[in-house]
């Protein structure tokens, strides 16, 4: 049931829905994906190899992978490299980290299908033409009490996105993914922004949405809708109102600008879904000029000390909050500067 709270502002207010004649065209699909973030591509690419007809609604005018590293608890090149990880315990730690702030039920999901998951990606990034893509396994460099980083975290690079110049990472994983769908069958509708959801009595029968060219359309999904919009970081007034942290950190990046507005949360809302009744969880890097700053000691820009920097990373980013300055800086021994522990400890696959 939803539960809009009155002292919510105008995002969570539902629009008036479009009347039938109101659409310039009408399209019908199965399973209708909002968003090709790496959620939606990867959703749209299962649906279309176990037979569905799918649409796919983007507002950009590409698909969006952005990361680095993939973390996943297991896979067969961790598994190669004699890595494995116990998912029990990788699920405790999780929930400690987050201060039992997710949903156990998730996580467990997490835990159970990563390797079968990231398996599945492996086999569809390593086939022969798409270019045979370099895999390592990022950092896990810090053992510390507090803190003891696992493996898991996959990085692609050198693969035929970055050989085209373009950003990898992510990408490597994406790209066959989305030249699989289209082989499939799968049609894109890049350029063109979902705007709310239609129903019918109680379900949700498809979305209304905004083409570049601003024809109005309705498309129909006899099977489900699947919202993935990614975050709602890009939105002030959603992070006020649900997760007012996030407004305080030093800057939010997202790539485009304007990639993270809650659409897809919205949507649902107004269609029915109802919030977690606690505040969002949040993923924050600490604001100490360079993230990649692991245990080193950091000072306010006084040049005084101010916490345990032996901690994970969402703790260290709270800790610089609340000293009330934006920035701080790391003290790192300038050595380290060119090895740092993450490339001491990585492993590569060729
Ligand atoms: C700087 C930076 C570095 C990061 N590095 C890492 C990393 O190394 N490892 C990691 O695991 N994570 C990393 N992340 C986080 C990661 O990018 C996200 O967790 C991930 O992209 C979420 O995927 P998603 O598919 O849910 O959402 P997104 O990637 O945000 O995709 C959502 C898609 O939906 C589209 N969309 C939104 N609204 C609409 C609408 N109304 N109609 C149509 N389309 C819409 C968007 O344009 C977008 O393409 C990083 C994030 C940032 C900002």
């Amino acid at each position: 049931m939803s539960n809009i709270n009155p002292k919510w502002g105008s995002w969570s207010i539902p629009p008036k829905p479009f009347e039938k004649d109101e659409f310039d065209e009408t399209m019908h699909t199965q399973v209708l994906v909002i968003g090709a973030g790496i959620a939606g591509l990867s959703c749209a690419y299962s649906a279309a190899e176990s037979g569905c007809e799918v649409t796919v609604i983007e507002k950009l005018a590409t698909y969006h992978g952005f990361a680095h590293n993939v973390g996943v608890v297991n896979s067969r090149f961790m598994r190669s490299l004699g890595i494995v990880n116990d998912p029990d315990e990788v699920a405790r730690e999780w929930i400690k980290r987050c201060g039992n702030r997710c949903d156990e039920r998730l996580v467990q999901i997490f835990v159970q299908k990563s390797e079968e998951a990231m398996n599945w990606a492996l086999d569809l990034a390593e086939k022969p033409e798409y270019g045979g893509v370099k895999i390592n396994l990022q950092g896990a460099a810090y053992k510390g009490e507090t803190y003891n980083e696992l493996y898991g975290a996959h990085c692609f690079y050198d693969g035929p996105v970055a050989r085209q110049g373009k950003f990898g990472g992510l990408n490597e994983l994406m790209e066959p993914m989305y030249q699989e769908s289209l082989k499939l069958g799968t049609k894109f509708l890049f350029n063109t922004t979902m705007l709310q959801p239609i129903k019918e009595g109680d379900r949700v029968i498809g979305a209304a949405a905004r083409t570049k060219d601003g024809k109005l359309i309705a498309v129909y999904a006899s099977m489900g809708v699947l919202l993935a919009t990614g975050g709602i970081g890009g939105n002030d007034e959603m992070c006020e109102d649900l997760c007012p942290i996030a407004n305080k950190v030093a800057v939010k990046v997202n790539v485009p600008k304007g990639v993270d507005l809650g659409e897809g949360h919205r949507a649902a809302l107004w269609a029915g879904a109802a919030f977690e009744d606690t505040p969002f969880p949040t993923m924050m890097h600490p604001q100490a000029i360079r993230h990649s700053n692991y245990c080193f000691m950091f000072v306010t820009p006084k040049g005084k000390r101010f916490m345990n920097e032996d901690n994970y990373l969402q703790g260290r980013s709270l800790g610089i909050i609340k000293t009330g300055y934006k920035r701080v800086y790391p003290i790192r021994k300038h050595k380290l500067k060119k090895k740092s522990f993450a490339r001491k400890h990585r492993y590569q696959s060729s």
